[in-house]
């Protein structure tokens, strides 16, 4: 399958940037070119406000039926072309073809159940105290908004925001990764083909600064969403503030995993080992910091390590590949650093902990036990294939360990009480907490952080929620 060039959409039309420049692509299993996508400028980004505001204007007074039954369109095509998109996935983001086309389904699954939601916005009759006054509460779109996403799910972090826009009848100009151009395109592509109208949706990649404080300070914009790294989205966050605009910030995390003294040791392994190598570690909601019960450290260190071992890495493309490359060379350079300097500071390599080849950013899944608590991957998000465990005795400390940081994005924990379980999700300082099973992020139930991690929701109800606004209605009836 050829890869192809990636365009700017723009009021409904594929185009090229105005002045024509270009950025490559690279593939992170080879290192080399194998395409272009267009760099917008000033005039693409004034083009793109213009359809933006049209296109609300026209979606926010079509039916939420109909709203619905554009969006359901596009899932089908997705569903019908996600082994392409996968493909296409694969050669910009590394990640194997199996997760790159579960992407894609998932992208369907998320599209049809924002499909339903946004047809139950309902508002509400509140009680007056006359009874010739009738109060109500009204829900209506916030307006065009401005989304900023990232490569490591190059659909996913586009189509939860996209969905929950266009199901409460909001447009949306999508800035997407410029790395990763081709996929999320696709996805666009879908929705185009679905029948979404001209202005809608906007398609845009450049120079991300450039384009967002652009886009954030710009009067047709009503709100912002962006995930990304923590010191990003707080710069994006301030700027939203100065331009008085709401926003959603799905901000970096560095995952808790409490094992506890009476944990099911191979079903935590099974689970949090998954989850840990899954697209090379490069996720939000990754497990990263294993806190583990000392008596149980060192078997369960030793199973993990086997596990990283057992995995295949490889080109995503290849047959039987586990675990990709990494996305881009600044990983890799994290990876090495984050390795040398737990190695310095006391740590043991339990498995892998260094590069594979020469050619391609490939790291081998690392395991690396009795981590100092100094040492920067206990403190810094790692976002890559790197498991850092350390011990603890009482699950009280545990505790204050997964509290310590400022971030609180995900955690998980294994244990067979139901004393602890409660416990735990009572005082972990998280948005999301699963508890003896792997991450399951379905779209019907929140997604998101607080503290570091930032604000607001990419699922269930309050996904729809932060693309509304509230207004007060009151009716003297004379
Ligand atoms: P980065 O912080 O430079 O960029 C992160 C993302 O933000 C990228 O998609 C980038 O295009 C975008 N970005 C950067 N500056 C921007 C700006 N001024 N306006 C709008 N968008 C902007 O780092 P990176 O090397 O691309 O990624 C590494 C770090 O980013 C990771 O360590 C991780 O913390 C974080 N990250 C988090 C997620 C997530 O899912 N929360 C995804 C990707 C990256």
């Amino acid at each position: 399958m050829n890869y192809p060039n990636t365009r700017l959409l723009i009021d409904g039309q594929w185009c090229d940037a105005t002045d024509g420049k270009t950025l490559a692509v690279l593939n992170p299993a080879s290192g080399r070119e194998i395409g272009r996508v267009a760099h917008a400028g000033i005039a693409d980004l004034e083009r793109a406000l213009a359809a933006a505001q049209r296109g609300f204007e026209q979606w926010r007074d079509t039916s939420a039926l109909e709203r619905s039954a554009v969006m359901r369109r596009a899932a089908a095509l997705m569903r019908e072309r996600a082994a392409d998109i996968g493909a296409l996935m694969t050669m910009e983001q590394g990640k194997p073809l199996a997760e790159a086309k579960a992407e894609a389904t998932m992208a369907a699954e998320i599209i049809e159940w924002f499909a339903e939601e946004g047809r139950r916005v309902y508002g509400r009759v509140v009680p007056s105290r006359s009874l010739a006054v009738q109060q109500t509460v009204l829900k209506s779109p916030v307006g065009p908004v401005a989304a900023f996403t990232p490569w490591n799910f190059p659909i996913n972090q586009v189509v939860r925001k996209l969905s929950a826009a266009l199901a409460t009848g909001c447009s949306m100009i999508v800035k997407a990764p410029e790395e990763t151009p081709a996929s999320p395109a696709a996805l666009i592509q879908a929705f185009v083909d679905a029948g979404v109208p001209a202005g809608v949706v906007g398609l845009v990649y450049g120079n991300p600064a450039e384009i967002s404080s652009y886009l954030i300070a710009h009067p047709v914009i009503r709100k912002i969403t962006f995930t990304g790294s923590t010191p990003v989205g707080k710069q994006l966050a301030a700027l939203a503030g100065t331009h008085m605009k709401r926003a959603t910030m799905e901000l970096g995390g560095h995952a808790p995993v409490i094992v506890a003294e009476d944990a099911q040791i191979d079903l935590a392994i099974k689970c949090a080992g998954a989850a840990k190598f899954r697209n090379a570690g490069q996720v939000c909601i990754s497990p990263t910091r294993f806190l583990v019960h000392n008596s149980i450290r060192a078997e369960f260190a030793a199973k993990l390590a086997k596990h990283a071992q057992s995995l295949k890495v490889g080109d995503g493309l290849a047959e039987g590949t586990a675990m990709g490359p990494l996305a881009n060379a600044r990983r890799l350079t994290a990876m090495a650093q984050f390795v040398d300097d737990a190695r310095a500071k006391g740590a043991t390599v339990a498995a892998g902990g260094e590069r594979i080849g020469s050619a391609g950013n490939f790291f081998a899944p690392t395991v690396l036990d009795e981590v100092p608590l100094e040492a920067a991957v206990f403190n810094q998000e790692p976002f890559g294939p790197l498991a850092a465990i350390r011990g603890f005795d009482r699950l009280e400390d545990a505790i204050a360990e997964a509290n310590r940081l400022p971030y609180g994005l995900a955690g998980y924990a294994y244990t067979r009480s139901l004393k602890n379980a409660q416990l735990l999700s009572q005082r972990l300082e998280l948005g999301m907490l699963w508890i003896n099973q792997p991450a399951l992020p379905w779209v019907e139930m929140p997604f998101g952080g607080i503290k570091d991690s930032g604000y607001g929701s990419e699922g269930g109800s309050e996904a729809l929620e932060a693309y509304l606004n509230t207004k007060a209605v009151s009716i003297l009836c004379a």
